[in-house]
């Protein structure tokens, strides 16, 4: 469970997030939307301590993150809006191994989850490709299977779509569907919902670092009768 409690941060004299409280249970899959600057990203930081609150807390399964951050990211696995600056390795294949890696695992288990982490994300046989010689989609896709293959008991997307053709698109959220179906929690930022309306359980929008709308995907849509795309 992901529990935020009367967070705000301020960048400045800007203030991104105003006293926003929310509780993202176990299992859940839940949409973060919102227009451009409202906050989503800085608010998916704080859930592994890559910010500091300027008030309020965030606490991951009861713990405070700031608290014990790497416990956060553990059971949080992120990949970020910028998946290029996630990429640690040379090779594919080593970049998706390294988060696994470094849990400790069997070999076996290591291969076997890099091997199905690039299946989701359409680059099954591309372990020994360079990152640097990849597109900005691809980098994307390997950025997620990383994330993917660290199992984690919550998974945070921020705006992972963006850089994807139908075929990875697809393939990416099969992939999230049997993660759901399996009890790991699934956050999506996104300013698209084609696709994902219908598989969220729940809808938070968010407005000038303030949560304006949060229920699920038939209420939501309701409240917003243009939709809640309100841009990216
Ligand atoms: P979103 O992800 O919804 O587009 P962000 O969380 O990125 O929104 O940004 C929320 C607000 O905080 C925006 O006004 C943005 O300009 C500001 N902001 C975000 N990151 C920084 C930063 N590193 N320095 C200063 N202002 C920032
Ligand atoms: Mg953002």
């Amino acid at each position: 469970m992901i529990t935020v409690t009367a967070l705000t941060h301020r960048f400045g004299e800007s203030i991104a997030l105003d006293d926003v409280s929310l509780t993202i249970p176990d299992g859940e899959f839940c949409l973060l939307v919102g227009p451009n600057g409202s906050g989503k990203t800085t608010l998916v930081r704080h859930f592994n301590a890559l910010l500091e609150p300027d008030a309020g807390s965030v606490a991951v399964d009861g713990v405070d993150v700031t608290d014990d951050p790497l416990a956060a990211r553990r059971s949080i696995g992120m990949v970020f809006q910028q998946p290029r600056d996630q990429l640690v390795a040379a090779t594919v294949g080593a970049d998706v191994a390294f988060g696994p890696e470094n849990l400790g695992l069997p070999r076996e288990e290591i291969d076997r989850r890099v091997e199905s982490a690039l299946a989701a994300v359409e680059l099954s046989g591309r372990a020994d490709d360079h990152v640097d010689a990849l597109s900005g989609g691809e980098q994307a896709r390997v950025a997620i299977a990383g994330a993917l293959a660290m199992a984690p008991s919550h998974l945070v997307l921020d705006e992972p779509f963006a850089g994807l053709d139908l075929r990875a698109r697809r393939s990416l959220l099969d992939r999230l569907d049997a993660l759901h179906d399996s009890g790991t929690s699934v956050v999506v930022v996104t300013h698209d919902l084609r696709d994902l309306h219908e598989r969220a359980d729940r809808i938070v929008v968010l407005a000038g670092g303030e949560i304006v709308a949060d229920g699920p995907p038939a209420e939501v849509g309701a409240l917003e009768p243009h939709g809640v795309d309100g841009g990216c």
